[in-house]
Parts: structure tokens; sequence; C-alpha cells
């Protein structure tokens, strides 16, 4: 008979996929990445975290192989933005699921905290994190639109993965 603490963590699939995934920031920061928000400074400035929590979240993200470092240039010194990977951008019907299931199960305190999963195919909102409830089409990176409305009027392309070569 199994202990409790095998099929609490290495047995279980969604034990194991908590190891990433369970950490509040690591989702945030995916969150980030996908509306395209790559950027050290910029992440910060949205999540309100302190340097030290970020780089630590940032630093596993990396090393778990969900985002990967990219070279940009500011004009005056060359940088780094953090880009999804294919293992990083498979995340998004977590991220999808777990805002779906926010907006039915937890009151937005006010009317801009909503936030809609858009397939941006038919321009319809999904209640569903990988299918669009509208047309059946399977949901991607690359057809999926958030809107929340602290963020835009309308809802924001989503970023894929990074073009292989494209990572510096
Ligand atoms: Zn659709």
């Amino acid at each position: 008979m199994p202990l409790r603490s095998d099929w609490s963590h290495r047995n279980c699939s969604i034990a194991r996929g908590l190891d990433i995934l369970g950490d509040p920031w690591a989702l945030l920061v995916l969150r980030e990445v996908f509306f395209g928000n790559g950027r050290f400074d910029a992440m910060k400035a949205r999540l309100e975290v302190a340097d030290s929590v970020l780089t630590k979240r940032l630093g596993g993200l990396v090393d778990a192989g969900l985002l990967e470092k990219r070279a940009y240039d500011d004009g005056r010194r060359p940088r780094q933005e953090y880009v999804l990977t294919p293992k990083g951008e498979d995340t998004l019907p977590v991220l999808n699921a777990v805002s779906i299931w926010a907006e039915k199960h937890m009151p937005a305190p006010a009317d801009r905290a909503h936030m809609d999963v858009v397939h941006s195919g038919c321009g319809q909102r999904t209640t569903s994190a990988d299918t669009c409830t509208a047309c059946g089409a399977r949901l991607t990176a690359a057809t999926t639109s958030w809107h929340s409305r602290t963020r835009s009027d309308q809802p924001i392309q989503l970023s894929t993965a990074a073009a292989d070569g494209a990572a510096a």
C-alpha cells in the first residue's frame, strides 16, 4: 500500500505539476509573459513585487524550461527579456482554467477586475480552457486573447513561444 507521501507527490501528476505551477508568483509571471510583458522592470511594475522575489521566480521558470532569455537593445545598452518556450506555452490552458474558474466562483471587486478568455478566431468569449465554447476551435496562444479590463479596452493577443533561433 503506498504511503501518503508517495501518492501526494511523485506518484501523482497533479502534485508533480504543482512543483512548478503551484507557486502563485510563477503563474503571475507567466501571465505577464503571455501578455507580452517579459521585461524585468515592466513585470516588476505590473506585479508590484520585490526584485528578489521576481528574480527568484524568473530563474526558477528558466531552470524548469518554461521561459528563456532573449537579448534586446533598448537603444542604450543590450538587455534581456523573457519569452515563452513551447513548454511554457503549454501552460496556457492552466492559466485559462484559473481565470475561468475565478470568474465563475470568485466575485470580482469591481467591474474592471474581470478578465475574459477570448478566441481570436471568432472573437467570442470562451468558458472552456482549451476549446472555444462558441465555435469549437482548439485554443492555442496564437488563437487566444485575454481581455483584462484593468489593462485595455480590447482583448490583447497572447505571446507565443519564441521561434527557433530567436533566443540569444
Ligand atoms: Zn471561437
